[in-house]
């Protein structure tokens, strides 16, 4: 399958075997993931949220149930909601999540603002296991037509050290612990020289965070930056 598909589908399986029941996708684009992901009944609150309102709207209205989806019990409990907004800033909305999800999003951000990224989803929004997806620089000698980035919207595309040091940081500042693994094979005998395509972390909330950096709220702030564009009860 292609690699957005990979990628997805890596979400959906981990989904599966953990079992969250609050799960937000940062940078949701046209929601194909928040699609997949109605599907597992253990979901009762599913989220997303894309700076690019528009585009959000664009596909949104394909995660409103359909006729079947009502003769199915399991669907009682979940509810969808879509924002526009930025990861840059917190909204108290996205606070005790137990999954966030950012799938080829943190590259598309500024060095300032990876940094705004860091403290608002570790920080802030603190959830219980957070899965980012980036796209893997060792790999780009085996794409062809790739001579500096993949996509010209690209800020950086970081190497696995490059990765595996901001994430290290992240773990320290705030209180978890990461797990790197990926999809997107190299090329036989390959594998280990350059790693995958897309490399991915995984990071779970350790016990006992009061000693980390976690962000007080203050009152004075806008707690809801963010503009709700559809809600959905099932
Ligand atoms: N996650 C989707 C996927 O896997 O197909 C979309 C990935 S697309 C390459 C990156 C998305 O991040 C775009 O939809 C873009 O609008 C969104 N984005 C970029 N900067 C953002 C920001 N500061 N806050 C929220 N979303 C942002």
């Amino acid at each position: 399958p292609p690699l957005h598909k990979q990628r997805h589908q890596f979400v959906v399986d981990f989904v599966k075997r953990n079992k969250p029941k609050k799960v937000v996708d940062l940078g949701c684009g046209e929601c194909t993931l928040l699609k997949m992901l109605k599907f597992h009944h253990e979901i009762e609150l599913l989220v997303g949220v894309d700076v690019n309102g528009a585009k959000v709207k664009k596909r949104m209205h394909g995660l409103a149930p359909i006729s079947t989806d009502y003769l199915e019990p399991s669907y009682d409990q979940l509810c969808v909601e879509l924002y526009q907004g930025s990861v840059t800033q917190k909204d108290a909305r996205f606070k005790g999540f137990d999954l966030v999800t950012s799938i080829e999003l943190i590259e598309h951000l500024t060095p300032a603002d990876v940094e705004l990224f860091s403290e608002v989803v570790f920080g802030y929004m603190t959830p219980k296991m957070v899965i980012i997806s980036t796209p893997n620089s060792e790999f780009n000698i085996f794409m062809p037509g790739v001579s500096c980035y993949r996509h010209s919207d690209h800020k950086f595309e970081w190497t696995r050290a490059e990765f595996r040091s901001w994430a290290m940081k992240v773990c320290l500042d705030y209180g978890y612990e990461v797990e790197f693994t990926g999809v997107g094979k190299a090329p036989q005998g390959q594998q280990e020289a350059v790693g995958f395509c897309t490399q991915i972390g995984v990071f779970y909330q350790l016990w006992g965070r009061d000693c980390c950096k976690t962000l007080l709220v203050n009152d004075a702030e806008d707690l809801f930056p963010y503009t709700l564009l559809y809600r959905v009860n099932y």
